[in-house]
């Protein structure tokens, strides 16, 4: 997704935007069928509607189902379910020689792992399969403040063993604000809104209501401190602000903290990228996501900090899985038993 809108000549691109309906949901066996083009506002919002929610879901409401399975997109659950790729369980693709072919695990099995973060190389998607898990209306926040990168692996190693005897952690990310300061942030699936009609705790800022990062920086003295946000505010926090990419080359009268917290609907990513092209027309910032295994993160963060040592930084761990038979997929890294990757968001 690029937040610039990109213009090419009609006749160098497929136009897949009328592929945007909903096909069914099936909660019984907790599965959707979509076309490529539909966003995952849409697909939450219709979801939500009975309970459930897609396994995976990235945390900009513009990213299309499809977009996000040609790139193995990765979000807060990607903790406990991996990639998006994950879980879509089917799809359907129209090949190079115009062939419509179905792929899934068992069916033309080269075709269904390559086409995952393969950016459309391979075909194009016209139809998915997505698995979805039971959804809570709201999701029950931790903040854990860290020392060092090191304090988010032993973060999500010893989760399995913190949470044996209670409801599993849901979501995982966290921001690195220095080489020596960051914040994780865990979520758990809740019922209740236990702060009734208030958003957040009195004198607190919450990702519901202002922006993720300042949430995060705010509550930094904080340890263990807790907070429950409706889930859709949840999945796409970092709209708001576009993670904190927002704070570079916006007019100044945009920046101030009193309109981030009170007016937090005007400053969605889109909106973002459109006030940044018109006020900066000539500068070019860059997002990129480098995923490493968890056993090199943090060299890797060391590297980062030496050079280019840019900051804050956006942590999301992601599980791998065994169940992949990666020894037939080159590209993919080879593993066995459980381990995780760690997604680093520059
Ligand atoms: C500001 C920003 C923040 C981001 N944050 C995250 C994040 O937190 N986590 C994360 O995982 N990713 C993140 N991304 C990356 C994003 O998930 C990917 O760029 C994703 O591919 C965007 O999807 P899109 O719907 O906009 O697709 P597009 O930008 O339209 O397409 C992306 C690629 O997918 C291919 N493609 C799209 N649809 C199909 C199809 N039907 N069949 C075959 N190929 C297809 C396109 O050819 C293209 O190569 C972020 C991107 C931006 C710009």
């Amino acid at each position: 997704m690029s937040p610039k809108r990109m213009r090419f000549p009609r006749h160098s691109i497929i136009d897949i935007s009328g592929l945007n309906g909903i096909l069914s949901i099936f909660p019984g066996i907790n599965t959707a069928s979509v076309e490529p083009a539909v966003t995952f506002e849409q697909l939450v919002r219709e979801t939500l509607n009975r309970g459930m929610l897609p396994a995976v879901v990235p945390p900009l409401p513009q990213i299309t189902v499809g977009g996000a399975y040609a790139s193995a997109a990765a979000s807060g659950s990607s903790y406990r379910h991996g990639h998006f790729n994950r879980a879509v369980s089917r799809i359907e693709v129209v090949t190079g020689n115009g062939n419509v072919v179905q792929a899934s695990r068992n069916d033309n099995p080269d075709l269904f792992y390559g086409c995952a973060g393969a950016m459309g190389t391979l075909g194009v998607v016209t139809m998915l399969q997505v698995h979805l898990i039971k959804s809570e209306e709201y999701v029950r926040l931790q903040y854990h403040p860290i020392g060092a990168a090191i304090g988010v692996l032993e973060r999500v190693i010893g989760l399995p063993r913190e949470t044996a005897d209670t409801q599993p952690v849901d979501f995982v990310d966290g921001i690195m604000f220095s080489e020596d300061q960051g914040m994780m942030v865990l979520g758990k699936f809740y019922f209740l809104h236990v702060h009734g009609k208030l958003r957040c705790p009195p004198n607190k800022r919450c990702v519901a209501c202002g922006w993720t990062i300042g949430s995060a920086q705010y509550n930094q003295n904080d340890d263990c401190l807790l907070e429950e946000v409706h889930v859709i505010d949840y999945l796409f926090r970092y709209n708001r602000g576009c993670f904190w990419m927002a704070i570079y080359g916006l007019p100044p009268f945009l920046k101030l903290p009193l309109r981030r917290h009170y007016t937090p609907e005007v400053m969605p990513a889109s909106f973002w990228a459109r006030a940044h092209q018109l006020h900066h027309p000539n500068t070019k910032y860059l997002l990129q996501t480098v995923e490493v295994p968890h056993e090199t993160f943090v060299v890797f963060m060391k590297m980062l900090h030496d050079r280019p040592k840019i900051y804050p930084l956006w942590i999301c761990p992601v599980k791998v899985f065994a169940d992949i038979p990666r020894q037939n997929y080159s590209l993919l890294p080879r593993r066995s038993g459980y381990g995780f990757e760690v997604i680093i968001g520059i």
